[in-house]
């Protein structure tokens, strides 16, 4: 009798368990680059987040909604945003895109803007729409994609190498018109788009926004425009809402994220912004699935905001003092990486940089007709035997393109003075070893 269960419960067991929706995106860069990193790292440089603390007056408000009177703050709220973070969310973006908007149905906070993006795919993508996704691009926007059924077309920024043997610029990667209007058609339903470009740091121009817009408007495209990075731009450059150019704003969902605004990334909180008759079905996703993210957290995130909005272009404000302070950290590792000869792409926004490894490369033996891209062991055998993490860039590609870009790694130079110094000390080290030996 137990002999006849245990064989008939076998053979239930050989059924596939996973959805047909998981097949060949169950890989991912990021749970094995933090392991490494976990594992071998002395300095990381890897995944994209800060090692110094998020600004006092946030971490205040937490600490003032967490033991204040309002002991609600500790139960369910508004399922589509804490009502205090999509008022001010909703006078904010008011200010930065120039008209009304109501918090209700023009605002929606989500868990992190990794949750905004999921909504968005959800809610906008169906079996056999084409989306147009930019390379090099963060990556889950692939997956996300196909999990909804949609088909990724993907489209290169391609580097123009600079002049007069300066370094390169992340505003040298540019799309190439024809290539970028060959990739609309019919079935394309949506683009994504994500300026400042997290891994290059490229910011849009506005001839390339217009260019997106207007193959938007003629083809009847909705635009995902995911904006984590908007207030790390550098050098004085503006970062410019695609939503505010002519005949975006509906049909564009401009993606957010207080992780990255507010250098707290573990909050998770998020949001986006844009026209009810998009965000409406956002709503069906969200309800559906996480309902809502922390109250509390929600809270803590409207008080930041509120604060912003006061001191709103003031030299107090924290999205006027966290770019200075980066761009300071980005001149410095640029100026080390370019004194070892590992040759940076100049970021102009963001809180990455890609930087060239040639120069390194004989170190680590390739392998020939290997399927791992180059860069991918590079990073590995960096982390292993030097104890610097980085990301590699190919990480950032389809697989069809994976081996078109092997030569570069990804550096988040969102870290304190010691971090930095620290991986530029590994990077000299082990320059000298190598004109020594
Ligand atoms: N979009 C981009 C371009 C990002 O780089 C990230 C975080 N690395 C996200 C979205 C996700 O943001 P969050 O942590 O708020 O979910």
């Amino acid at each position: 009798q137990t002999h006849f269960i245990f064989h008939s419960l076998q053979a239930k067991m050989s059924r596939p368990v996973q959805a047909r929706r998981l097949e060949g995106i169950d890989k991912n860069i990021w749970v094995e680059f933090v392991k490494l990193a976990a594992t071998y790292s002395k300095v990381n440089l890897g995944q994209g987040f800060p090692d110094f603390p998020a600004p006092d007056f946030l971490r205040e408000a937490l600490m003032r909604a967490l033991s204040g009177g309002n002991h609600m703050l500790h139960q369910y709220t508004r399922a589509f945003g804490h009502p205090p973070l999509v008022k001010v969310l909703a006078q904010f973006f008011e200010k930065l895109l120039g008209r009304d908007l109501d918090p209700m149905t023009n605002v929606m906070v989500t868990v992190g803007a990794y949750q905004a993006l999921f909504c968005c795919f959800q809610a906008l993508v169906d079996e056999g729409d084409e989306v147009i996704i930019i390379e090099p691009f963060f990556d889950c926007y692939e997956p996300m994609v196909k999990m909804a059924g949609g088909t990724p077309v993907f489209v290169p920024l391609r580097p123009n190498p600079p002049k007069d043997g300066k370094l390169m610029s992340s505003a040298d990667w540019q799309l190439d018109p024809a290539e970028l209007a060959s990739k609309f058609s019919e079935r394309t339903k949506a683009i994504v788009l994500n300026s400042p470009n997290n891994p290059l740091g490229k910011v849009f121009s506005r001839g390339e926004l217009g260019l997106i817009a207007e193959l938007c408007v003629k083809h009847d495209v909705l635009c995902i425009s995911d904006e984590v990075y908007e207030w790390l731009v550098y050098d004085g450059k503006q970062h410019i809402r695609i939503a505010s150019l002519q005949g975006m704003w509906e049909r564009t969902v401009i993606i957010g994220s207080a992780g990255k605004t507010f250098s707290a990334t573990g909050w998770k909180v998020g949001w986006v912004v844009g026209p009810d008759r998009l965000l409406q079905h956002l709503r069906t996703v969200h309800q559906n699935s996480v309902y809502h993210c922390a109250t509390i957290a929600q809270e803590a995130v409207a008080q930041g905001f509120q604060r912003e909005l006061m001191l709103y272009g003031k030299p107090e404000s924290y999205f006027v003092q966290l770019p200075k302070e980066l761009q300071q950290k980005r001149d410095w590792l640029v100026q080390s990486l370019d004194g070892v000869g590992m040759k940076p792409i100049i970021p102009e926004g963001t809180y990455f940089l890609v930087a060239d490894i040639s120069p390194f490369k004989s170190d680590v033996p390739d392998v020939p007709n290997s399927e791992e891209p180059y860069d991918s062991r590079f990073a590995k055998w960096m982390v292993k035997n030097k104890g610097l993490a980085a990301i590699p860039l190919s990480a950032f590609y389809s697989e069809a393109h994976k081996n078109n870009y092997t030569n570069f790694i990804r550096f988040c130079f969102a870290k304190e003075e010691a971090t930095l110094k620290a991986a530029s000390d590994i990077l000299q080290k082990w320059k000298q070893e190598k004109t020594s030996s």
